[in-house]
């Protein structure tokens, strides 16, 4: 490790800026930058709040509210109106679902916010995995509505997932948006109730009670969005913050820009011109126009020839930053979603296996030797067995119970191997934190998530 780092320390005194020195060059005097995932069970208002939250801020001009307005009547769904601020696609608008990430801008007093719009139905929760890997905190929406609250907590719903998955991936901070209390005449009795039952079972999903704010709201109508409320009913007891204040105080995580670089690639399209490019995130490292990497699992040179922030060329990206980089020297066919761009010296490993330490979840039944599942890490999705059972051990003290389990069922901790059916990309936690969780899926069902903590190269 220490050998690794003074030879990062050595290149870059070679031929670059401290990372740190050019961080506070590019970026000193502009608002820091947070990335926001949504999450909740589908229906409870999502894309309304948003494109809501977006239309406040004047975010969306008159001209594309009043065409959406005009479109929604056509087909009948006119409360759909606010939800096509973030879904874009026509399929999405006929279903009235989110299936893709959507992004969207806003800005707070002291951030640069960027919303990654994840899918509430349960067929996009690959989508969903891909956005909450990219996000720094989240937003749980959940509907208030009595009896939709509740279908979308209880087993089936989408609201423990999403929030154990977001969990999992590394996010600390989360707003609850207790939506559509205008459903319940804006009812304290109501909102306590709910919030109630979120906090004990956020707590369980690992979440610090500091690190959870609820917020009572309502995308319909606009209320404590941007604004504090008006409505007499809730002046009456609620006198905290509204959404967006709540967004303003997230902390912004730490971006590990001293590291060598990573690029997770989620996006591959045409560019114009000859070349393509790749979209994703910088999740080590720094990223500067003209830079030679290695395009990995394959190991293929190539060469940034410009980079894209919120679509406005740059030259420079650092880590935490989404961007569009084109490349040159590489095939677009031999790129795939999922690979890395890494530094062509401090290489990303690459391994078949590698060790985790997973906590099962939701399992039919229970995980034996050879156990097949689908690895999802950042945005790939590869297949993969459980080869070895190490260990079993105690959820809070993290000491071994049992050595070589027969087999792990529901809440167990354990440490197996993996192997994946093709190479991949990854970290131990210990070094990079954003490249070393996976979720295990299998039919449709998150049953675990792991952090790496051995590979074999
Ligand atoms: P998503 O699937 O979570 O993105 O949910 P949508 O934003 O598409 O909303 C689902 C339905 O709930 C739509 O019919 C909305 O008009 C309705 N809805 C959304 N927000 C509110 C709200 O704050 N109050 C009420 N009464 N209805 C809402």
């Amino acid at each position: 490790q220490s050998n690794e780092e003074s030879k990062v320390v050595a290149k870059q005194k070679e031929n670059k800026l401290d990372p740190k020195v050019q961080y506070n060059n590019e970026r000193g005097t502009e608002k820091d930058h947070l990335y926001i995932v949504v999450i909740g069970h589908v229906d409870a208002g999502k894309s309304t709040l948003m494109g809501r939250l977006l239309c406040e801020m004047g975010e969306v001009s008159q001209r594309t509210l009043h065409k959406y307005e005009q479109e929604s009547k056509k087909i009948g769904k006119q409360s759909f109106m606010y939800a096509w601020v973030l879904d874009e696609t026509g399929e999405e608008r006929v279903r009235g679902i989110t299936m893709d990430v959507g992004r969207a801008q806003f800005e707070t007093k002291t951030k640069r916010v960027t919303i990654l719009d994840a899918p509430g139905h349960a067929d996009f929760i690959p989508n969903m995995i891909t956005g909450a890997a990219q996000a720094d905190v989240a937003l749980l929406v959940v509907d208030a509505t009595r009896g939709e609250f509740e279908s979308g907590f209880d087993l089936g719903g989408q609201t423990r997932e999403h929030a154990l998955l977001v969990r999992s991936l590394g996010v600390g901070q989360l707003a609850v948006a207790i939506n559509k209390l205008d459903t319940s005449n804006w009812s304290e009795e109501r909102f306590n109730e709910i919030t109630k039952k979120l906090k004990s079972f956020l707590k369980q999903a690992g979440f610090k009670e500091a690190d959870v704010t609820f917020v009572p709201c309502s995308g319909l109508t606009g209320e404590n969005l941007v604004k504090p409320p008006s409505e007499s009913e809730l002046l009456k007891w609620y006198s905290g913050p509204c959404l967006l204040d709540v967004v303003d105080k997230f902390n912004i995580p730490e971006r590990p820009i001293s590291k060598p670089l990573r690029m997770s690639v989620n996006n591959i399209f045409k560019g114009i011109g000859s070349g393509f490019c790749v979209a994703g995130r910088i999740e080590t490292g720094v990223l500067n126009k003209g830079d030679k990497v290695l395009v990995c699992p394959t190991k293929e040179p190539a060469e940034v020839r410009s980079i894209f922030i919120n679509d406005l060329p740059s030259n420079v990206a650092f880590a935490g930053d989404q961007t569009s980089v084109s490349l040159s020297g590489v095939d677009m066919q031999n790129v795939s979603v999922g690979f890395i761009l890494s530094d062509p010296v401090l290489t990303v490993p690459v391994v078949s296996r590698f060790e985790s330490r997973i906590v099962v979840f939701n399992v039919k039944a229970p995980i034996t030797k050879g156990y097949p599942v689908l690895i999802h890490h950042q945005s790939l999705v590869e297949s993969a067995n459980i080869i070895k059972l190490k260990a079993l051990l105690n959820k809070s003290t993290g000491e071994v119970l049992k050595k070589k389990p027969r087999c792990l069922g529901n809440n167990s901790v354990a440490v197996v191997d993996i192997e994946v059916c093709r190479p991949i990309c990854v970290e131990k936690y210990k070094d990079v934190k954003e490249l070393g969780r996976v979720m295990l899926r299998v039919a449709g069902t998150t049953i675990a998530a792991g952090l790496i903590t051995d590979i074999y190269p």
